[in-house]
């Protein structure tokens, strides 16, 4: 069975075909600056180079239809006709208190999705969009959406809650819901894989550290805790978002600063974090070459965003009661060594211990990094939100066709 994945933001749409027999990508790529003359579609069929196109792309369903011709194209693509695509998966931020697992696309879930609009202004229409298009391209492929939220619809109300008056919650919605979910149900179902050991007896922490970072606390497979809030700006400090902060600080700022809504939400999200404090510095490889220089401003930046993350980790081995399982994942957590050096050299009274040699090498894929006589195993993870999304479209297609998992890899192909 053929999945494609999907990924729609306001303005561009990224794609993964994946073969469910091998879990493999057969071609993936993206179209970037929809709505636009100057239009751009990039597609990277498995192990052939890369295929661009530039045209006057107006809507989503115009960039579906694109995606879905390269697919079948003679020459650049990697299926015979449109048929091929057995199901549609696609990547939902929000999905509220309604969604706790990954549902199949109907008129209900739609109607859910737009209802969610306010909590995720930037990026559920951009979602819902994407859904529609596939819908008028492909009308009678089944199409599935996975929430970045549903992983943590198990947080208790001690954790989700804030404590604001009762009606904002009830009449609003205002509560934690955390994001990243598939990302670090991902890293921690493989972790457990890989150790051998059930996830059902683990207590994990899971650091997924890109431009947008956050921690979870995992006790026995389910989320307990996580950093991102109502939003994905609370929390850890980020590329460009400033994480946890007094919320005096709101109102303070838009008084001093005559700052509207607009404005100061602007400033949170994208002015802020590493950006601010190094002075302009949002992505973290320019953070450490900076430091390398002797950047002062770069180095208080790079020290505050590991004491946060370290903080998060401490707080969540008390939430736990300790745990037995660190994980790293996304562009920084997979990358920088040195990160990963100094938050686990400080993570010594709980009898941690890095093997350094390990930490150091370099090479992607799945690797543990703690040494043998570690209390607690530490693992770097690449994750893969995509596979996530592709797997649980899969089961969701197998099951309206009343398939077995093996059945369904055995049926199509
Ligand atoms: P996104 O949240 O956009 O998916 P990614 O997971 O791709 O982000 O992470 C992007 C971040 O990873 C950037 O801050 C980038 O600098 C950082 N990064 C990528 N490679 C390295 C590296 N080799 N060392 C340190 N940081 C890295």
């Amino acid at each position: 069975m053929n999945i494609l994945v999907i990924n729609a933001g306001s303005s561009s749409l990224k794609y993964q075909l994946f073969d469910m027999i091998t879990e493999s990508v057969l071609a993936k790529g993206k179209v970037e600056r929809i709505g636009m003359e100057t239009a751009m579609l990039s597609h990277e069929p498995a192990g052939r180079s890369e295929f661009r196109e530039v045209s006057e792309i107006w809507d989503h369903t115009t960039a579906i239809r694109k995606v879905l011709r390269v697919l079948i194209d003679p020459k650049e693509g990697v299926l015979t006709s449109m048929e091929d695509v057995h199901a549609v998966g696609h990547r939902v931020v929000h999905g509220g208190e309604s969604f706790s697992g990954s549902v199949l696309v109907d008129e209900r879930v739609k109607a859910e999705i737009r209802r969610l609009f306010d909590l995720a202004p930037l990026h559920n229409p951009g979602a819902l969009t994407g859904i529609l298009a596939v819908e008028a391209n492909l009308p009678h492929v089944p199409q599935v959406v996975v929430f970045d939220t549903a992983f943590h619809q198990t947080m208790p109300p001690v954790a989700f809650r804030y404590a604001i008056p009762n009606v904002f919650y009830k009449k609003h919605g205002v509560r934690r819901y955390g994001f990243h979910g598939t990302s670090h149900q991902y890293v921690s179902q493989r972790a457990a894989e890989l150790s051998g050991k059930p996830i059902e007896t683990m207590k994990l922490i899971t650091c997924h550290i890109g431009n947008g970072a956050s921690v979870t606390a995992i006790k026995h497979g389910q989320s307990v805790d996580t950093s991102m809030g109502m939003t994905p700006l609370e929390g850890l400090m980020m590329g460009t978002r400033s994480g946890d902060i007094d919320p005096a600080i709101v109102p303070f700022a838009m008084d001093k600063e005559d700052l509207s809504v607009n404005e100061v939400n602007s400033m949170l999200n994208k002015h802020s974090g590493l950006f601010a404090v190094s002075g302009g510095l949002g992505d973290m490889r320019e953070v450490l070459e900076a430091m390398k220089e002797g950047d002062r401003n770069a180095r208080l930046a790079f020290d505050m965003y590991e004491y946060r993350l370290r903080k998060y980790i401490g707080a969540y081995a008390a939430a736990m009661n300790g745990f037995d399982t660190l994980i790293f994942t996304a562009g920084v957590g997979e990358n920088s060594a040195l990160l990963r050096e100094v938050i686990c050299s400080q993570l010594s009274y709980l009898g941690l211990t890095l093997d350094t040699e390990a930490n150091e090498r370099k090479g992607g894929g799945d690797r543990k990094i703690s040494s043998p006589d570690s209390k607690v195993d530490v693992w770097v993870i690449p994750t893969n939100e995509e596979l996530v999304i592709a797997r649980d479209t899969f089961r969701e297609a197998a099951r309206i066709r009343g398939l077995s998992d093996e059945e369904a890899g055995a049926v199509t192909c």
